[in-house]
């Protein structure tokens, strides 16, 4: 007999049927069985069959199904009769929960055929595709606990549903025509619109008009993006003037809009079907104010059978983006987007968990997360050491909690983007559900040093031993966790703001640090930020009042007003209302507004971003770099300020400027860290923060540090952004907690 103990994604995804499937074509007799944290086979029968059943394992393998480790065991034989799917063994803090899951190829081509069953049935799914996540109310996972509750099978789907050789065997969210969810097209006041709901949301899109498209963990607002004045209307009502959308369209269209690769194709079709950000084609039929003024655009494909639906139309590309208002957890139900919408294409069955799209930028050897929700969450990730329960809140910017138990962390989806009374209970609503699914009861609280953050407030109510982590810190032992290290390292941390030690506004950092301590080693020179957190939104504010330090001229600056000019030089002279930062995204914002790229901003990063899309990693090649000074752990970047007005004076292209600056950046930092190994001995490099999704910036300071012969970790299966924070400081507070107790 054999035996196999198999973990990965194995559950929720088909797995049992294609095993026993499997296992039947053989002729093998045991049993397969979802345990504690993967799944349990044992396997009797000639060893011919037994020998083809493990190649098989692997060529036929479900989409979604991944496995990790495969543990396999020779054992006396048994006698088993025949195959079977054992009952689940239900062990006390063992849930696992799958990721929602995009339709899958056989659902489509039934959905499509006329002679199925479920002919244009738009919520058609299988034990390989469906929602999952997104619509689950208590675990362990089964229909009754679902919000298929309400919808009793019919006949045909029951049968389905109970032969484990169907593909439909054990499918929760199993349904047809006769006894499943429905889509009703609705208008503005929520009254229905009579007639086929795919066709009058095609009509009306066509019309130029905003509809509310519920899918899988929200609602999206649609907009047919090539339509200038249909585009421009969604920006206002949604209160979004610049920051990027992101468009679904069919496979065939990409190539009319997106530069595309067979790898990025594969991560498009993924079950997590995410957005993925791809360079934009130069001549394409959208509306410039899709992304204006961006080089990248996010595409996705249709994910949810109403989204093939509606992509039946040829030619047709759609701006789907989540259906907030700016920055606000994203709507589930068509009242909570009041005066946002024309009409909906919405269906009676509920969404209990929002989860919003998750962005990925392919990078050169891995895909960089932006944002980490729809189809990863909640998935675990596995932790290099074993902790406490704990709960790491995260910090005010992509917020997203992280839950710990043993050797595993859950992070939430993504939450929302400020400090906002929305975003606090959904904050509060998400968490209780996942300690409930997960049994999980902290035992321990770890938050970010700033004290204002509803994150921290969060915190501090609970009645449980807290531990307060620095932001950088969070951001190192992030990347550290996912790659799964465990010693010293050299950690970079470049970013736009977190509260330091000393109360200053850290975000240049280079420290060497474990998961207990942190030594800051190098950082940006302090620099006055006048207004504090407004002059983030104005960042020509930030350039003034640098040059001024600098002791340059700063009238050739673009965007800014004498009374402005006048607030600031008496702020930096009496030293009222300024802060002192040695943040990187300062940095950047200030050489892009000397540039006259973005005086004021809209979007987080929107300067920053302007100056990293001047210049790609060819640019950096043959230019110089800038002169600075680096001693007593300060990089004084002012002979960088000067040099650049200089050349702004000389009329240097800003093309080149940016590349310079680049090379700079990269220059100093690698020096830094230089520095740092010949003091410590230390060669593992970790590289994180907000300004790391700058690709230029993260893939030549990689590539410069790895001919320096040091060993690289960036991110790859969380955020460099602030979306990764509270799986910092789960870490961080573990080992401080253990030290001191
Ligand atoms: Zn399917
Ligand atoms: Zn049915
Ligand atoms: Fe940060």
């Amino acid at each position: 007999m054999l035996r196999y103990e198999i973990n990965g994604i194995v559950q929720g995804v088909g797995f049992r049927p294609f095993i026993y499937n499997l296992a039947l074509r053989l002729k093998l007799q045991g049993y397969v069985l979802n345990s504690t944290d993967g799944v349990e086979i044992e396997l009797e029968g000639s060893s011919e069959a037994l020998h083809n059943f493990e190649i098989f394992l692997y060529q036929e393998l479900p989409p979604a199904a991944k496995i990790e480790t495969m543990v396999k065991f020779h054992l006396p034989n048994i006698g088993y009769k025949n195959f079977e799917i054992r009952q689940s063994l239900s062990k006390e803090g063992s849930t696992f929960i799958s990721p929602d899951l995009a339709v899958c190829d056989d659902c489509i081509r039934e959905m499509f055929d006329e002679k199925d069953e479920r002919f244009n049935y738009p919520f058609i799914n299988c034990t390989n595709c469906g929602p999952r996540y997104s619509i689950i109310e208590k675990t362990p996972y089964d229909r009754p606990v679902t919000s298929m509750k309400s919808f009793e099978m019919c006949p045909y789907c029951s049968d389905e549903y109970k032969d484990p050789a169907n593909r439909r065997f054990h499918a929760q969210p199993i349904a047809c025509e006769t006894c499943g969810p429905h889509l009703i097209f609705l208008d503005q006041n929520l009254n229905e619109i009579i007639g086929d709901p795919i066709e009058n949301c095609l009509k009306f899109l066509r019309d130029g008009r905003i509809v509310g498209i519920k899918g899988i963990g929200g609602f999206h607002l649609a907009c047919d993006a090539t339509n200038d004045e249909a585009v421009k209307e969604l920006r206002k009502r949604k209160q979004r003037p610049d920051k990027p959308f992101a468009v679904m369209c069919s496979e065939d269209n990409f190539k009319h809009i997106v530069e595309l690769d067979s790898s990025n194709l594969e991560l498009l079709r993924s079950t997590a079907a995410p957005i993925v950000l791809l360079p934009k084609k130069k001549h394409n039929y959208l509306s410039d104010q899709v992304a204006p003024l961006n080089p990248n655009l996010g595409v996705f494909l249709p994910y949810a059978p109403p989204h093939h639906q509606i992509f039946q139309q040829p030619n047709l590309y759609l701006i789907m983006t989540s259906g907030n208002l700016n920055d606000e957890p994203i709507a589930k139900d068509e009242n909570e987007l009041p005066g946002i919408c024309d009409y909906f294409l919405t269906h009676n069955r509920p969404i209990l968990n929002r989860n919003d799209d998750s962005v990925i930028r392919p990078s050169k050897n891995k895909n960089i997360f932006l944002r980490r929700s729809r189809g990863f969450v909640p998935s675990p990730l596995k932790l290099p050491f074993k902790t406490l329960p704990t709960l790491g809140t995260g910090a005010e910017l992509k917020i997203s909690f992280a839950l710990s138990k043993e050797n595993s962390i859950w992070l939430s989806p993504y939450i929302g983007n400020n400090n906002s009374k929305e975003t606090e209970d959904f904050f509060a609503e998400t968490l209780i559900k996942f300690q409930d699914w997960f049994k999980i009861k902290p035992e321990l609280i770890a938050c970010d040093l700033q004290p204002d953050f509803m994150t921290t407030r969060f915190a501090e109510k609970l009645d449980l031993p807290l531990v307060k982590v620095q932001h950088h810190h969070a951001h190192i032992a992030a990347v550290m966790a996912e790659n799964l290290l465990d010693e010293q390292v050299i950690g970079i941390s470049y970013d736009g703001t977190g509260y330091g030690t000393d109360g200053a506004i850290w975000g240049g950092e280079i420290i060497t640090c474990d998961y207990q301590n942190f030594e800051r080693k190098f950082h940006l020179k302090y620099m006055p930020l006048p207004g504090g957190d407004s002059a983030i939104k104005h960042p020509v504010r930030i350039a003034y009042s640098y040059l001024k330090i600098a002791n340059e001229n700063p009238d050739f600056l673009k965007g800014i007003s004498e009374t402005e000019k006048r607030i600031i030089s008496k702020q930096i002279e009496h030293n009222f209302n300024v802060f002192q930062t040695s943040s990187m995204g300062r940095l950047f914002d200030c050489i892009s507004s000397m540039l006259g790229l973005y005086p004021n901003i809209t979007f987080e990063a929107q300067s920053a971003m302007a100056l990293e899309f001047l210049c790609d990693n060819e640019s950096l090649e043959n230019v110089p770099s800038y002169p600075y000074k680096i001693e007593d752990g300060i990089i004084d970047f002012i002979p960088l300020i000067k040099a650049v007005a200089e050349d702004i004076k000389q009329g240097i292209e800003n093309i080149i400027i940016a590349g310079k600056f680049h090379k700079t950046v990269i220059d100093f930092t690698v020096k830094a860290v230089e520095k740092v190994q010949k003091e410590t001995g230390l060669s593992k490099v970790v590289l994180s923060g907000g300004v790391m999704q700058n690709n230029v910036l993260l893939e030549e300071l990689t590539k410069e540090l790895e001919k320096k012969h040091f060993t690289v970790f960036t991110p790859s299966q969380l955020p460099s952004n602030d979306g990764a924070i509270s799986a910092g400081q789960v870490m961080i507070a573990n080992r401080v907690y253990e030290l001191n107790n």
